[in-house]
């Protein structure tokens, strides 16, 4: 079963979570699609397994030899990405024009790497990763390579996803064809309407949801919206998690929640794996 964690944005506690249910599995392969800020591999040792170049798509390359400076390119490419005969890297979206235009012949479109995959044995599970190359981004076809990397290396019931933050292609990558999302809240203004934005995704896309709201107890009036919300759009929720200041400590301490068996919060997130351990065993009858 594939259980993606998703928040609007960062900062509501998702990898908090995700990193709890994976040491409450026992038995769990994780994947960290947030791919621009990937904390997940920060709580966890591993010994590599794999690591890999991940190529998301091609540049213009310039061949100095046949180039006469004639400035068409320059004049043609919508994303001000080549002059002189010098392409900028960053700018460079591969759309090809330069290449289309070219009197000399003198472009040519490459397959441009712009991260490392890496697959890595934990205590529990494996976990799959990405490195960024500086000034690249986190791509759909990324999060397809990470999710796919972890199957290749893994054949546990439960596969974790530390989905992507916002509402664009890498989420849609993090949580198609997955079992169930766990949208991660806080009753905050935009905690629901950052809920309500990725439901709209997942509904979209027809995959199960399921609400967790951090903090719950912060402000008792947004929690009572966001039931009212979930209970209307029949979402399931499956978690209330305190507000806990020792969840501060267990990130700056870069160990799970779960190592501190007193916290208030650990409890409740404990409540919630029981209820994900029933999905589970509903999924692989
Ligand atoms: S169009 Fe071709 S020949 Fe002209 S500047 Fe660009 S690369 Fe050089
Ligand atoms: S491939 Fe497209 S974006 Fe890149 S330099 Fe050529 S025209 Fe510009």
């Amino acid at each position: 079963m594939e259980l993606v964690v998703l928040s609007g944005k960062g900062g509501t506690g998702k990898t908090t979570i995700a990193t709890a249910l994976g040491e409450l599995s026992r038995e769990c392969t994780k994947v960290d699609c947030d791919v621009d800020a990937p904390n997940l591999s920060l709580f966890y040792k591993g010994t590599q397994l794999e690591k890999k170049s991940f190529f998301g798509g091609k540049k213009a390359f310039v061949n100095k030899e046949k180039c006469n400076e004639c400035g068409m390119c320059t004049e043609r490419c919508k994303f001000g990405a080549i002059k002189d005969g010098v392409v900028d890297i960053h700018k460079c979206e591969g759309c090809g024009v330069c290449k289309l235009v070219c009197p000399n012949d003198a472009l040519f479109l490459k397959d441009y790497k712009n991260a490392e995959i890496l697959a890595e044995k934990m205590k529990i599970g494996i976990l799959t990763r990405a490195e960024m190359d500086i000034g690249s981004d986190g791509s759909g076809k990324l999060i397809t390579a990470l999710r796919r990397t972890a199957k290749e290396h893994s054949s546990d019931e439960l596969i974790i996803i530390d989905g992507s933050p916002g509402i664009g292609c890498p989420v849609i990558s993090s949580c198609t064809n997955s079992d169930y999302v766990l949208i991660v809240t806080e009753p905050t203004k935009s905690g629901i309407s950052d809920l309500k934005r990725v439901y709209g995704v997942t509904d979209g896309f027809g995959i199960r949801s399921l609400v967790c709201i951090n903090k719950y107890d912060i402000n008792t009036k947004n929690t009572e919206e966001i039931k009212k919300y979930c209970q209307e759009s029949e979402i399931e929720i499956i978690g209330l998690i305190p507000f806990d200041s020792t969840v501060n400590r267990a990130i700056n301490e870069l160990k799970p929640i779960t190592e501190f068996k007193e916290s208030i919060a650990c409890k409740a997130i404990e409540d919630m794996w029981r209820i994900i351990k029933l999905k589970i065993k509903q999924e692989v009858k």
